[in-house]
C-alpha cells in the first residue's frame, strides 16, 4: 500500500556536501506508530485523515524515518542522535521491526563507531538516545563525547520518577535514558543553548517536546542548515498545523511556540532543514504558504551502485 516501507530494507546511507562539510546520512530504519489520529492528540481527526489522504499517506499508521546525520568538520566527526538501539531489555519492539540499524549502516558507509568524536543529541527520548550503549550497558561509541540538553539530562535520568510513571513505555523512557547517558558520565557536554560544539555547529535551546530539546545550527562557507530533531515529527501535519501536538510532547504549548519560532527563523534566512523523522534522507527546505508550510525535499544526486564491492 502507498506510503508503507518495504520489509526488506537495503543498506541505507547517502552523502551530500554542506559548504565545505562532508555529510553522511545514515538510516536507523523506520519507526511504525499507531494511527495518525492517536499520534496527534489535539488535532482535528477528520482533518488529519484528509491531509494524509491528499498526500498519499496511510491513515492507520504513522511511519517515521530515522535519519542520523554525520558531519566531518575538518576531521572531527559529529553525529546527530543515535537511533533507537537494539537493547532487548528496553521496549524497542514498540517501534516496529525495522529500527536499530544505525551501526550497520554507519559501517556500510565506511564509518566505524570508534571514529565518532561527538554525538550531539537533540533530546533524550528513546528513538534518539537509546543507540548509545549495548544491552550490557557498554558504550558503542568508545571515543565519543555526548552533548545533551542539561534539562533533558536531569529530567530523563531521574530514576525517582520511574515508580510514578503511568505506563511501561514511560518507565522505559527514564530507565533507558539513564542506562544510555550515564555510560558517558565522564564525557558529557551539558547544553543550555548557545554552545559551539565544533566550528560552525551551534546548539539552540528549543524546550517543549522535551524540557531540554536542542536544535543545531550548522554553517559552512555561506550555507546554513538547521538539524531539528523532534521540533517537527511530520512533514505534512505539523508543517501545515504547528499548533497540533505530537503524543509525546512534554509541554505542548511550548513545543508549538518553538516550532513557529524556528519555522520563521529558517524561512526568513532561507536556511536548509535536516529532519530526523522526515522522508530519507531528511534534507530540504520550507516553503511558506498562506496557511502553513510545505516541505520541499532536496534533490540529491543519485549514487550509482559501487560495482567493485
Ligand atoms: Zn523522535
Amino acid at each position: 500500500m502507498t506510503g508503507r516501507p518495504s520489509t526488506d530494507l537495503p543498506q541505507g546511507f547517502t552523502r551530500f556536501a554542506h559548504g565545505s562539510m562532508r555529510c553522511t546520512v545514515v538510516s536507523d530504519g523506520i519507526i511504525k506508530l499507531g494511527g495518525a489520529r492517536e499520534s496527534f492528540p489535539n488535532a482535528d481527526p477528520a482533518e488529519v485523515d484528509e491531509l494524509l489522504v491528499r498526500h498519499y499517506l496511510p491513515t492507520d499508521a504513522v511511519f517515521m524515518n530515522q535519519n542520523v546525520l554525520v558531519i566531518d568538520v575538518d576531521g572531527t566527526l559529529v553525529m546527530f542522535d543515535s537511533g533507537v538501539g537494539t537493547d532487548p531489555d528496553l521496549g524497542v519492539k514498540e517501534f516496529g521491526d525495522e529500527t536499530g540499524l544505525t551501526i550497520p549502516n554507519l559501517k556500510a558507509a565506511g564509518i566505524e563507531p570508534a571514529q565518532i568524536d561527538i554525538i550531539a543529541l537533540t533530546h533524550a527520548h528513546p528513538d534518539h538516545a537509546w543507540g548509545l550503549v549495548d544491552a550490557a550497558g557498554r558504550r558503542l561509541y568508545p571515543n565519543a563525547k555526548v552533548a545533551v540538553g542539561r534539562a533533558d539530562y536531569h529530567y530523563w535520568t531521574d530514576l525517582s520518577r520511574v515508580a510514578d510513571a503511568p505506563s511501561e513505555h514511560q518507565k522505559d523512557q527514564i530507565i533507558g535514558a539513564h542506562k544510555n547517558l550515564t555510560a558517558y558520565t565522564d564525557d558529557l557536554i551539558l547544553l543550555d543553548g548557545g554552545e559551539t560544539l565544533a566550528p560552525g555547529i551551534r546548539a539552540i535551546a528549543t524546550p517543549g517536546h522535551t524540557p531540554g530539546h536542542m536544535v543545531y545550527e550548522i554553517t559552512s562557507d555561506d550555507e546554513t542548515m538547521i538539524c531539528w530533531g523532534d521540533l517537527c515529527h511530520h512533514q505534512v501535519l505539523l508543517l501545515e498545523h504547528p499548533e497540533w501536538n505530537f503524543m509525546f510532547d512534554y509541554d505542548g504549548a511550548a513545543a508549538t511556540s518553538e516550532r513557529i519560532r524556528i519555522y520563521d527563523f529558517v524561512d526568513s534566512h532561507r536556511y536548509a532543514v535536516f529532519g530526523y523523522h522526515f522522508p530519507f534522507p531528511g534534507l530540504g527546505h520550507l516553503r511558506r504558504d498562506p496557511g502553513g508550510y510545505t516541505w520541499l525535499q532536496a534533490n540529491l544526486p543519485q549514487r550509482l551502485p559501487d560495482r567493485t564491492r
